[in-house]
């Protein structure tokens, strides 16, 4: 069996499984935010009933992250009916906006939107937030209402997307039946050169297959390679598997993996027990694709999908109206970093944003230190306009309010996941999916630009 056979068999006590049985999968637990947990909660409680309680307290997670810091009244009350939720239900895991259990949300824009305006559990995007918070182990199902969660596949779990209906049925019963995915496999070897970095990985690998050349398969990727990529660069390849249509993407375990878990899990007070899931000999694959990381270059996902695979080099006829870093992909603390390398000592010379993906990595970059500076002063005297409001703000555009929505036909370069049209505001703008280092480099040009001409 893969790995994702192994997982799906042990959830659905069986001993064995393979891809096209349809069978019933326990959750190990159920996400949701402020976008689809209104919508959940209601078809929770139309087939469960109005007094009903979920399954297992312990095993929903609510993260509001989506629509959060906007003047915009619906989206403020979706969050607070999370919270009336989470007070009937009297769940353990919701990272409340406000600190006040009590009270009611609102987005002030009159303090505007760079300051932050959140409470001290606050958490931030959820995919991002989901291992920071320890609610990700190794051999479980997690199941999300966002189409994202397969994020979590880089801890060696089956982690996958569901919709409302399925996600209220979760909720009352802790099951769901799935068809069990076939699996394709990236066997990635070599190590990644300077200026080259996970997100590249990803994008050539869904250039090779195209937006939907993985349409309701597992990616598994394993190999020599692997060990050289840090968890966060994990996370941003399996993130990146439904961009091919993929039903979850998974990782081995190793040693990173357990330290990363054992520590989150053990300063959050979270489950510490799981079992991970190893590698058999009588794998299956529907798809063999070796990527040769040593000999990847920056890569660049043109206007209109993700699959639309070029190399920055090639590409720098493109000139740019914005750039954007953030979201659970690209806005994490080494993306940061990386960022902050290429623009360090320079300015940049299109609107640029910043926006970390949860308050830890805001906590991260303002306290971190490079000479006399923090990062987080080196990327503002860089020009970037950086918000301590974590969240998912541009990344799916939102309401008019967001920062950093585009809101006129604008070419943004981002960091982000996804690039079909109108994704991150207006219908007509383009955006070009790209890697934290290449985002920065073409933030100094205004033009698509590889990253290696500014490393020295
Ligand atoms: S940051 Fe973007 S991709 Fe990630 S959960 Fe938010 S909207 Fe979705």
């Amino acid at each position: 069996m893969t790995l994702t056979e192994k997982i799906l068999a042990r959830a659905a006590a069986k001993s064995r499984t393979q891809a096209g049985d349809n069978i019933w999968v326990k959750a190990d637990i159920l996400m949701t935010h402020d976008v689809c947990g209104p919508g959940t909660i209601g078809v929770f409680k139309r087939e469960f009933g109005k007094n009903a309680k979920v399954w297992d307290r312990n095993k929903v997670v609510i993260m509001p992250d989506h629509y959060i810091f906007t003047a915009d009244s619906k989206s403020n009350r979706n969050v607070d009916i999370l919270r009336d939720f989470v007070n009937e239900q009297e769940l353990p895991y919701f990272y409340d906006v406000i600190d006040d259990p009590k009270g009611h949300w609102a987005f002030d824009p009159g303090k505007g939107p760079l300051h932050r305006q959140y409470g001290s559990r606050y958490a931030g995007v959820c995919h991002t937030a989901l291992p920071q918070k320890g609610h990700t182990r190794p051999g479980e199902v997690l199941f999300g209402t966002d189409s994202h969660t397969c994020m979590a596949g880089a801890f060696n779990e089956f982690a996958t997307g569901i919709g409302n209906t399925d996600a209220g049925f979760v909720m009352g019963t802790g099951r769901l039946l799935l068809k069990v995915p076939e699996t394709m496999h990236f066997r990635l070897e070599g190590q990644l050169r300077p200026g080259v970095m996970a997100k590249d990985i990803i994008l050539h690998c869904i250039g090779d297959i195209g937006f939907d050349g993985a349409t309701y398969r597992a990616l598994q990727f394993d190999g020599p390679g692997v060990a050289g990529l840090s968890i966060d660069d994990r996370t941003t390849i399996a993130n990146m598997a439904i961009e091919a249509g993929g039903k979850n993407g998974i990782f081995e375990f190793d040693a990173q993996t357990q330290a990363f878990v054992d520590h989150r899990c053990k300063s959050n007070g979270t489950k510490a027990s799981y079992e991970p899931v190893e590698r058999d000999r009588d794998e299956k694959f529907v798809y063999e694709g070796a990527v040769d990381l040593s000999r990847l270059e920056p890569t660049v996902a043109c206007h209109p999908d993700p699959g639309q695979r070029g190399l920055a080099r090639e590409l720098s006829h493109i000139k740019l109206d914005r750039a954007y870093i953030g979201s659970c992909t690209g806005g994490k603390t080494s993306d940061f970093l990386e960022f902050a390398r290429v623009l360090r000592n320079q300015r940049v010379v299109i609107d640029t944003f910043g926006v970390p993906a949860t308050p830890e990595i805001v906590q991260d970059l303002q306290s971190a230190r490079w000479g006399e500076k923090t990062v987080w002063q080196i990327l503002l005297d860089a020009g970037v306009q950086m918000t301590e409001n974590a969240g998912c703000a541009a990344c799916l555009g939102g309401p008019v309010d967001t920062f950093g929505r585009l809101n006129a036909p604008l070419k943004c370069i981002s960091a982000t996941n996804r690039n079909f049209p109108g994704r991150m505001g207006h219908k007509e703008s383009q955006v070009f999916l790209a890697s934290p280092a290449t985002v920065a480099a073409s933030a100094l040009t205004g033009r698509i630009t590889d990253p290696r001409e500014y490393l020295s």
